[in-house]
């Protein structure tokens, strides 16, 4: 690991500066009034090689709350279009993210944006700025999501401040400053092949895999190896979500990967008690990004992404390689969900059996993640009245553990190695709403300590942290009055 001086300002690079314009515009933050710095996320930092100290630096606080921009960096904004709600929506862009740069570390490049740094030529009708509130649930969430291992961005620091901003009432403004091995999404290629612009579309493509795949060095077929990527890394990535019970709420085509990294936390939610058809989002009336909707969505932006790149591809390749997801998918959720329930042999590796075992938890209204960690201690011969007391139907659970036993009888690993390994994987601590809308609430009168110890707990979610249980518990009655939607 590189370690990068105080002086992080002099470590960036702009990888767009080849590009002609079309593709961004150079803008510049508008500074927050009296931006405070509200936590640092340590890990990343180390991560990326920046010295535990480095916002000590007047420099680099200037920098990264967009207060002060040195003349050697270059600030840009990212044009791209989408499909929001399975609509053509046109332009989209960078209406309030702004990208530094990137850092190199240890030969990979990593985008730094400011996200709520003022308006850009893409903020249509927006006033470029992000509230506290949805800037904690980013920045708490990201880094939820990279410690249960599923590919996303991750925020580096969070600034508040005094600056105002207009919701359904007034605001503070805030600022954070986002990590991400990638900011290109669909709506990216999106953009340039609605426009009629092939050339474009082929340039993107290229410079994404020049900087990430510099290793293929077969040109014929390097636009192929990049759709694959997206199509199975996209399936990868939610297979993840529907294991860990993760909902995005906003899966627009602007709002996807062409790395199949979790990017742009709104309206997201956990699933509380298990329910496939959970919508976390207040304003997706019809549900469309409901939990149990994520996987078909995510071949349905594939698809939109496909006639982007069907200038470059044939058609029936793109389509040979869309028939790859279900497949992917499948394989991994069920290889994880086989994880979660302490199932490593073949007949377990089967769909069908997973939602056959799923089935029962959803009509007994069982929270989602409190099942499976709580399963971990579960003994093929014991009473296991921690799980049975979960079940509203003795029949259930009585059904239910005569299936599991079943296939527990084909494991030859002893229960403790099981217990372990099960523990490893199903987390004891996720980020349900209420635990977001605590630390929000403290934030908001100055007190960013439950952010802190929040991103820490969440930093290790399989570990038992004793001074934190009260968060491994289901959720409290008030937290069924807390609204989230688009508006942030
Ligand atoms: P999102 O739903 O956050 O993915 O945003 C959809 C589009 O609206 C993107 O182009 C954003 O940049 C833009 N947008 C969202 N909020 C704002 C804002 N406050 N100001 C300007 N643009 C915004
Ligand atoms: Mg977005």
């Amino acid at each position: 690991m590189g370690v990068i001086s105080k002086r992080l300002e002099q470590h960036f690079f702009n990888s767009f500066k080849e590009f002609d314009e079309e593709y961004f515009s150079s803008v510049a933050p508008a500074p927050l009034q009296k931006p405070q710095l509200g936590n640092v996320n340590d890990l990343l930092a180390r991560d990326l090689g920046l010295e535990a100290d480095f916002l000590k630096n007047r420099e680099t606080f200037n920098l990264l709350s967009g207060s002060n921009i040195p003349i050697n960096i270059t600030p840009i904004s990212l044009v791209y279009s989408g499909h929001q709600f399975g609509v053509w929506a046109g332009q989209l862009g960078d209406g309030r993210a702004i990208t530094l740069g990137e850092l190199s570390v240890d030969g990979d490049l990593w985008d730094v944006q400011l996200k709520g740094a003022g308006t850009t030529p893409y903020s249509r009708f927006g006033d470029g700025r992000a509230v506290l509130r949805s800037s904690i649930r980013e920045y708490l969430c990201s880094e939820a999501m990279h410690a249960l291992g599923i590919p996303t961005t991750r925020a580096l620091c969070i600034f508040n401040s005094k600056t105002p901003v207009y919701r359904e009432c007034t605001e503070n403004a805030a600022v954070i400053c986002r990590i991400a091995r990638s900011h290109i999404r669909f709506g990216s290629f999106e953009h340039f092949h609605h426009r009629g612009e092939k050339s474009a579309v082929k340039n993107l493509a290229q410079y994404v895999i020049q900087r990430h795949f510099s290793d293929w060095n077969n040109c014929e077929t390097n636009y192929k190896e990049l759709f694959r990527f997206a199509v199975l890394n996209t399936a990868r990535t939610i297979a993840k979500w529907q294991a860990i019970g993760f909902c995005h709420g906003v899966m627009n085509t602007d709002n996807m990967s062409i790395l199949g990294d979790t990017i742009d936390y709104g309206p997201y939610g956990f699933l509380d008690e298990y329910t496939p058809s959970f919508i976390c989002n207040q304003s997706d009336h019809q549900g469309r990004y409901s939990f149990q909707n994520q996987p078909k969505i995510g071949l349905w932006n594939l698809n939109a992404l496909a006639l982007a790149f069907s200038t470059l591809i044939p058609k029936i390749e793109l389509e040979e390689i869309l028939n790859e997801y279900q497949p992917e998918y499948e394989k991994v959720y069920t290889r994880l969900m086989a994880d979660k329930f302490g199932l490593e042999h073949t007949p377990s590796k089967k769909l069908k059996i997973i939602e056959r075992l799923l089935e029962p938890i959803a009509i007994n209204k069982i929270d989602y993640s409190i099942f499976f960690r709580s399963l971990s201690h579960y003994r093929l011969a014991g009473e296991n009245s921690f799980i049975r007391d979960m079940f509203s139907c003795l029949g259930d659970f009585n059904k239910w553990a005569a299936d599991y036993n079943k296939l527990l009888q084909h494991e030859i690993v002893s229960e403790e190695v099981r217990r372990k390994k099960m523990l490893n994987v199903n987390p004891k601590y996720i980020l349900r709403n209420h635990m977001a809308q605590e630390a929000i609430t403290l934030a908001e009168c100055g007190d960013f300590s439950l952010v802190t110890d929040l991103l820490h707990l969440l930093q290790h979610p399989y570990d038992e942290n004793s001074a934190m249980s009260k968060y491994a518990l289901r959720p409290p009655k008030w937290a069924s009055t807390i609204s989230i939607s688009c508006s942030s």
